[in-house]
């Protein structure tokens, strides 16, 4: 059994990539944002990579060069396997991820992809899922409050028990921490604790069940699910951005699944390699093989004609 007998509703046979030219699916990509009454934006690890974010090659190396030289770990190959180290101490940690998050989510302006990308959709009713923990569509201009970040966020720390329902606000500590880090290590009174149990704390990172869905995620969470009710009758664009088959049953599976059950639905798939669709929604949709920065470049190259 593979994932796809497994979890997705589309059987593996159905998938294709589609035949028009770059051209014409550009243009079919902008007919449907322009007549749009409202548009979806799924976004995974691969609209980051594509933004700039990437988390391997030499933008590991030149900000981990030490945490590779100290560990001599396999794990310390790029930003994402790092994570998973073992490190021998609290201290160890917190150096890590003090680094990491200033490296990817407090150090980082709004990449031009993801500007681009707002002033795409703009003047859409619009809102977002993202997979993504960066905080980068906040950023490039999203309001809070159309944002559900499912997986959590590089700025905020909890419980590493999940033992209370709260995320805190880490960015200032990690500033802190950054500046007095020593040999990889930060300093043992500055290594957070939890403030109801006492046990120590975690990145607000979805990695297993201890992972805390606070009352900002549940409220995001419901305006998902409200406007996907608002607008299930309207012309809905699902425009889908670098999501893969890490997590596929977050974004990719249901969003084919809404534009197989809603007629007034469509798809846009921009992905690196993996943009094939569904077959039976071909008519409605358009999936892009390619570097996402240079297709939205395209797209809005061809926006005015
Ligand atoms: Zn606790």
């Amino acid at each position: 059994m593979n994932w796809q007998t497994l979890l997705s509703t589309t059987p593996a046979s159905d998938y294709i990539n589609q035949k028009e030219d770059h051209d014409e699916q550009i243009k079919k990509a902008i007919n449907m944002i322009k007549e749009a009454d409202a548009i979806l934006i799924g976004a995974g690890a691969g609209l980051s990579t594509a933004a700039g974010l990437a988390y391997g090659g030499k933008r590991f190396t030149d900000n981990f060069q030490e945490f590779i030289d100290k560990y001599h770990s396999p794990y310390m190959s790029d930003m994402y396997s790092a994570g998973f180290y073992p490190f021998p101490s609290e201290e160890a940690k917190w150096g890590y991820w003090s680094k990491h998050s200033m490296i990817n989510r407090i150090l980082p302006e709004a990449m031009p992809l993801y500007q681009q990308i707002y002033t795409l959709v703009k003047e859409k009713e619009v809102f977002v899922i993202t997979t993504n923990v960066d905080h980068q569509f906040y950023k490039a201009g999203f309001k809070d409050e159309d944002v559900f970040a499912t997986q959590g966020d590089y700025g905020e720390i909890q419980c590493a028990k999940g033992c209370h329902p709260k995320v805190y606000d880490a960015r200032e500590l990690f500033i802190r921490m950054d500046q007095a880090r020593k040999d990889c290590e930060i300093p043992s009174y500055m290594v957070p604790h939890c403030p109801v149990c006492g046990g120590v704390m975690a990145m607000h990172l979805r990695c297993d069940d201890t992972f805390v869905e606070d009352e900002h995620w549940h409220r995001q969470a419901q305006r998902y699910h409200d406007f996907l009710k608002r607008n299930k009758h309207k012309k809905v664009v699902l425009l889908e951005l670098g999501v893969g088959f890490n997590t596929p049953v977050i974004i990719r599976f249901p969003f084919e699944k809404m534009a197989r059950e809603h007629k007034n639905f469509s798809l846009i798939r921009f992905n690196l390699n993996e943009a094939f669709i569904p077959a039976s929604l071909n008519e409605r949709s358009v999936g892009i093989n390619a570097d996402i920065q240079k297709t939205i470049h395209d797209l809005l190259d061809e926006w005015e004609n």
